[in-house]
Formats: structure tokens, C-alpha cells, sequence
């Protein structure tokens, strides 16, 4: 009998391992970076596990969608929505490290050369 280990951001989302939860909905939730690599970093993680984006189906497509609203809103909420980033790591070689498919948001840098080039994972 095989089991899944529930990822690491499932357990934040069971509140199993504490968390700066910044919202939360239905489908997703926002936390804040524990490692932040800018000022604001935030990750958009959906409650639905999917490992990789890769691992996405057509079914996936409203929910990949959310991600993408909910990173505007709350870009706009914590008023960082005139500058962001968003990074999507696919994979341990693009960086990925947790896989629980989620967006960093980056943010706070103004025209900073460095945050441009802000380093998310190895890259
Ligand atoms: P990635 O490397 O794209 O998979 O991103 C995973 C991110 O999760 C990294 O930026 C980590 O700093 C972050 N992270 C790991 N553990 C936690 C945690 N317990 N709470 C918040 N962020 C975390």
C-alpha cells in the first residue's frame, strides 16, 4: 500500500507548521517567505496539491488562473502591485525545492538592478 506524504505546504495549509498566512480563500493560501530574497516575498500556494507546474492538467486551468488574480490582489493589498515579479520554479534544476506547485511574488526593490536579477533558487 503506497502513501503520499503530505508537501511541506500542505502542512502549513492544515496548520500543522506555522506560517505567516497573509489570505486565504477557498483555493489558495499566501504566506510569507521564511528565507525572503526580497523585501516582500510572498508565495501563492493553492490548497490543491500539484507537484510541478508540469504535473498540471487542462482541468488545473481555473486554478492556475486564481493564482495568477490572487497574486494581483494581494500585490495591491501589501501596495506593491506598481512593481512585482513572479517566479514559478519547475523542476529541483530550475531551483524548485518544495514541490507544492506555488508562485513567489517579489516586490520592494524599486528599480534595484539586483532585484531585477533577484537569485530564486540557483538561477
Ligand atoms: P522553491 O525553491 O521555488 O520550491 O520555493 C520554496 C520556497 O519555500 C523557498 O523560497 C523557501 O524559502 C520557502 N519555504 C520553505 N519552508 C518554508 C516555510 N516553513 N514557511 C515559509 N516558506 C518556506
Amino acid at each position: 500500500m503506497s502513501e503520499t506524504i503530505p508537501s511541506l505546504f500542505m502542512r502549513i495549509i492544515n496548520r500543522e507548521i506555522p506560517a505567516e498566512i497573509l489570505y486565504e480563500d477557498e483555493l489558495c493560501i499566501v504566506i510569507n517567505d521564511i528565507a525572503p530574497q526580497a523585501p516582500v516575498h510572498m508565495l501563492v500556494i493553492p490548497k490543491q496539491e500539484i507537484a510541478r507546474l508540469v504535473d498540471a492538467a487542462h482541468s488545473d486551468q481555473s486554478i492556475l488562473g486564481h493564482l495568477l488574480l490572487v497574486a494581483g490582489e494581494v500585490a495591491r493589498q501589501f501596495g506593491v502591485d506598481d512593481a512585482f515579479r513572479l517566479v514559478l520554479n519547475n523542476g529541483a534544476d530550475a531551483g524548485q525545492t518544495v514541490f507544492h506547485l506555488h508562485l513567489h511574488i517579489l516586490a520592494g526593490v524599486k528599480g534595484s538592478k539586483e532585484f531585477s536579477e533577484a537569485n530564486i533558487g540557483s538561477w
